[in-house]
């Protein structure tokens, strides 16, 4: 069920301790007025609970409550007795776009589960496209699911050193990105630190609303690309193409068959202006 309503917002802040940075931090609690009938809602402690949950606390990070700019809030929930299931979506009207690009299948070679970078094979044409980006003012985001972390295949810090590498890459042909987000988690890891449902995996839009919160992103006038069905994120309604690898895709008129073939069309469309 998504709930979607006009609404304004009140907001106070106290402190709590931040498992995710291990430091004292600020805790938003935001109090929503709306003329919507929600009888069967607690907004309060809803939202409250959504605060305190870590995927959503790391959405709240650097989040400002500033009045100037339109915020839109959804509270949305698929079973009212699974915590997990229950998630917040915050946004405000940023101000970058952004080219976000999915990591395996777009930058590399999808050959599951990579996280040496031995075996990272990078797609040499990413590095027109994210130029074309840059040279647009556009942001370039790398979001990206891996699972392989709650699945015990390799860990957080294995992950970071393959994207110093790729990073080092990226710059050293003229085509570094303004930041990366990644989801560890998955409902059936077995690292029971990540094992769970996470508003943070694609296709929910939590890595992206990072992404607004952090860097300041229009996510409605920004694009993604990916090589998954679940690399389109249906409640943002941002625009999406795919290009074509190991999987099924059931948008045939946004799917390329290479990266090359797809800045193409973005510059015979004039996308990026
Ligand atoms: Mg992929």
């Amino acid at each position: 069920m998504l709930i979607k309503s006009n609404i304004s917002l009140s907001e106070s802040s106290q402190s709590f301790f931040d498992s995710l940075k291990g430091e004292l931090g600020d805790e938003y609690t935001l109090e929503i007025n709306t003329d919507n009938n929600l009888d069967d809602l607690d907004w309060k402690y809803w939202l409250k609970r959504a605060a305190k949950h870590d995927n959503v606390q790391a959405a709240f990070y650097d989040f400002k409550l500033d009045e100037s700019h339109p915020l839109n809030i959804s509270l949305y929930k698929s079973n009212k007795s699974n915590d997990e299931a229950i998630n917040l979506h915050i946004s405000k009207k940023g101000k970058h776009r952004a080219l976000f690009l999915d990591r395996d299948g777009i930058i590399n070679e999808d050959n599951g589960y990579v996280y040496k970078w031995d075996d990272f094979k990078v797609y040499p044409d990413v590095v027109e496209l994210i130029q074309l980006a840059k040279n647009h003012q556009l942001k370039v985001i790398i979001v990206t699911n891996q699972s392989g972390i709650a699945r015990n295949y390799y860990t957080i810090e294995d992950l970071n050193e393959l994207h110093l590498k790729m990073n080092q890459w990226l710059e050293e042909n003229n085509a570094s990105v303004d930041g990366i987000f990644y989801c560890p988690f998955h409902p059936e890891g077995e690292v029971s630190q990540f094992k769970r449902t996470s508003m943070l995996r694609k296709p929910f839009p939590g890595m992206f609303l990072m992404a607004n919160a952090q860097l300041d992103i229009d996510l409605e006038n920004s694009i993604m690309v990916g090589d998954k069905n679940s690399d389109r994120i249906n409640e943002l309604e941002m625009m999406t193409f795919f290009i074509q690898g190991n999987y099924e895709l059931s948008d045939k008129e946004a799917t390329f068959s290479n990266l090359s073939e797809l800045t193409e069309h973005i510059k015979s469309q004039n996308i990026f202006n």
